[in-house]
């Protein structure tokens, strides 16, 4: 059966909300997102509230949504005794799609290191979940020019068991950890300079294919540097923290992976 994979580098974008919106407060965030997104025709658009919103987020979508569901994190394991985690099916049965793997958020508070990450991933797809596998460097580690040390033993260990064969389903998020929930964002040179070397290194890792994987950015992602930064080569999405818990900032920031419409050039 075909599965419903993704055109290579379409442009995703990706809200995480971590630790914010009840499940009544979901129910209105929602709408007020499709409200302005349901035209949307040139991205895949995804929305991570916290687990307990998953249920009200998933009934206020129906079934056939312009929006698509994230978790936040899972755990690798079909059902345990595992005290205050979530499994894939779990996460199934609300429709989510796609599940935020080594935050670092959760790399720091939660202990989500690149071993647990690379189990996570590889349950993730057997679950058909997408993972968004997220690396990146910290703000001592740049300055000691480690970031690009950093990038390429997270890649390669967190996708060290990934199966070639789903690689049509795997994104990676870059997220410089300096940049996140800081307001300070990676320049547009910057954030592209990290990303061609991923790009790199899923071509070493998974042969010619691998340069069809989606890399997106995160960190201080606004309506303001969005253009900037969506508009270099290898930067194929964002992966939005803060600026997605207001609808008119998520869809300015949506707007700005739109391809150039001929009426622009008038
Ligand atoms: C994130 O949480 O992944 C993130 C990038 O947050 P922010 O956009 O708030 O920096």
């Amino acid at each position: 059966m075909k599965k419903d994979l993704p055109n290579p580098r379409r442009p995703l974008v990706a809200g995480n909300w971590k630790m914010h919106r009840t499940a009544s407060d979901t129910r209105s965030l929602i709408q007020d997102i499709v409200k302005r997104v349901e035209r949307v025709s040139y991205a895949d658009l995804v929305v991570c509230p916290p687990f307990t919103s998953l249920p009200a987020a998933h009934e206020t979508l129906g079934r056939h949504s312009i929006l698509t569901l994230g978790a936040q994190t899972m755990h690798q394991a079909k059902e345990g005794a595992f005290t205050g985690e979530i499994s894939g099916p779990m996460l199934r049965e609300f429709g989510v799609r796609y599940v935020i793997l080594g935050h670092s958020e959760r790399r720091q508070y939660d202990n989500e290191t690149n071993e647990k990450v690379a189990a996570k991933a590889v349950a993730a797809v057997s679950y058909h979940l997408r993972p968004i596998v997220c690396v990146g460097e910290t703000l001592t580690q740049r300055e000691a020019t480690e970031t690009e040390a950093v990038i390429e033993s997270q890649i390669h260990a967190s996708l060290a068991a990934f199966p070639p064969d789903q690689i049509d389903e795997l994104v990676i998020a870059y997220e410089p950890v300096w940049a996140i929930g800081t307001g300070k964002v990676a320049t547009p040179k910057q954030a592209n300079d990290v990303h061609h070397q991923i790009r790199k290194l899923l071509v070493k890792r998974f042969g010619p294919k691998g340069a069809d994987i989606r890399i997106l950015y995160g960190g201080s992602v606004k309506p303001e540097n969005a253009v900037d930064l969506m508009s270099q080569p290898d930067i194929d999405g964002a992966l939005v923290g803060g600026a997605s818990l207001d609808a008119r900032s998520f869809f300015d920031i949506i707007e700005s992976v739109r391809p150039p419409r001929a009426s622009d050039h008038d």
